[in-house]
């Protein structure tokens, strides 16, 4: 029994080894055909994070990462992550601009490639900022700026919009984006509204030449400020001497620079002239002037006598109840002068005016008629006047007419106040004057008695020569001189 096995024929090593040899094979066949053909592999790149990523402008990019994934449909089932796969990532973000970007993840592994994609969007969702400011200069509200800046788009002021409404402005922009901004600014102390002024009496006003004008008088009233007749400005002057429309023009501003404008016309109007009757007679127009005095009444009794009316152009010389009686005996009344102090009447229109109105007054007041009737101290041909105002008398010559008013002057001087001392000069002067004129107005001072001594001589003189004689009234011619200033 020393060879156990040796003769007996059995299965020899070698032969064992080619069995195992086979089996193992076998073996390897069926690990192979389990895990590649009844197994079924995937590969799959699994991304950490979302697939699809927002992110604000100025939001810094932060990768999360993916993972390779096996999968198997037998085991693996839920995937493993091998250790030799690679990874591998393309595309990129750029943070500094908007837009969409796609990033690509490739895995392989065990020959097998799988690829993810993520889109990244780099968006801005942040409004621009307006900013306004209110520029200050001498202490009043001024031009608002404004500035607008967008986290993107940087400065974009040139976009902004600027609307006005009642009260305030609104300042909008857009960025690039589409982002919208919106400021509103509010104006301090809003007041839309103008001051009004009312003007008393209305806006037309009829003065005749000659009346003064005098403002009648106006009232502003502004809504916030109140109150404001006194910051009214006047415009235009009214010449009351000379016929004609003149706007006065009435203006102010309220403290928020709203502007009112208000206009009065005046109308300074000629009254209407009368119409000048020649007399057909050859008449004499006695006139008087610088009366009454202590003569006067002497006068009137000589003039009833011979019944003939003359013209008194009186001063107020205190003799009041005689210029009544000169109306009341049926002669004319008219005006001369109150003071006949030239320097002071002739200074300007407005002196001689009220001069003028001052004794048609005083006649008034003693006999109750408004006389229109005058003479100017001198005549109308006088030359002192231009000493204190030159040329007052063309102006006075029309406006006296324009006014209401007749001036009379003379065609035969008795030069009673020169040289004719005495009742017979006077007498002959008068006398000599009449010859030459078919009709005559005569210039004579009832305050000298030799005057007055002459008169019952010059109407005897002229009714013995078939003149008639008349006192003046409107219609009476006025043989105007010709003015010399
Ligand atoms: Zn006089």
């Amino acid at each position: 029994m020393a060879e156990r096995y040796s003769d007996r024929p059995g299965i020899r090593r070698w032969q064992w080894m080619l069995i195992l040899l086979g089996v193992v094979l076998l073996a390897a066949v069926a690990f192979w055909i389990v895990v590649f053909r009844i197994n079924a592999f995937s590969l799959s790149v699994r991304l950490y994070g979302e697939e699809t990523m927002e992110l604000d402008y100025g939001e810094s990019y932060c990768e999360p990462g993916a993972e390779v994934v096996l999968q198997g449909t037998l085991f693996w089932k839920n995937g493993i992550t091998p250790k030799n796969a690679r990874l591998e990532v393309t595309g990129s973000v750029r943070e500094d601009t908007l837009g969409r970007y796609t990033l690509t993840y490739t895995g392989s592994c065990l020959g097998l490639q799988a690829q993810a994609e993520r889109r990244v969007c780099i968006v801005d969702y942040q409004c621009p900022v307006i900013r306004l400011s209110e520029e200050v200069r001498n202490g009043k509200p001024g031009e608002i700026t404004f500035t607008a800046v967008d986290n993107y788009d940087g400065d974009i002021t040139h976009r902004v919009k600027r609307i006005e409404s009642p009260g305030k402005i609104l300042f909008s922009v857009v960025d690039s984006s589409g982002n919208p901004a919106y400021v509103e600014w509010e104006i301090k102390d809003y007041d839309p509204t103008p001051p009004e002024i009312y003007l008393e009496g209305g806006d037309r006003k009829v003065i005749t030449v000659g009346s003064f004008y005098q403002e009648p008088g106006y009232y502003a009233y502004d809504d916030a400020d109140g109150n404001l007749s006194e910051q009214v400005q006047i415009q235009g002057e009214v010449d009351w001497l000379v016929p004609g429309l003149y706007p006065v023009t009435y203006t102010v501003t309220d403290s928020h620079g709203n502007h009112a404008t208000a206009v009065r016309e005046v109308e300074v109007a000629a009254k209407p002239r009368p119409e000048i009757r020649w007399p057909r007679e050859k008449t004499i127009y006695l006139t008087f002037d610088d009366g009454p005095g202590p003569s006067t009444r002497k006068l009137l009794d000589i003039l009833d006598q011979y019944q003939v009316k003359a013209t008194f152009f009186v001063i107020d010389t205190g003799y009041g109840s005689i210029m009544k009686e000169i109306v009341d005996r049926g002669h004319s009344i008219g005006i001369h002068t109150v003071s006949h102090d030239y320097q002071a009447i002739y200074a300007s229109p407005e002196a001689y005016f009220a001069d003028l109105l001052a004794m048609q007054q005083v006649i008034y007041d003693n006999t109750g008629v408004e006389t229109t009737l005058l003479r100017f101290p001198g005549g109308s041909s006088n030359t002192i006047s231009r000493t204190s105002c030159e040329g007052i008398m063309s102006i006075l010559a029309e406006a006296v007419q324009n006014a209401g008013f007749q001036y009379f002057d003379w065609n035969v001087d008795s030069d009673d106040a020169g040289k004719a001392r005495d009742a017979e000069t006077v007498a002959k002067n008068v006398v000599e004057g009449i010859e030459n004129s078919g009709t005559s107005i005569v210039l004579q001072h009832d305050i000298h008695s030799y005057s007055v001594d002459a008169v019952e001589q010059i109407i005897q003189w002229g009714q013995e020569n078939g003149y008639v004689f008349r006192a003046l009234t409107e219609n009476s011619p006025g043989f105007h001189h010709e003015i010399q200033n």
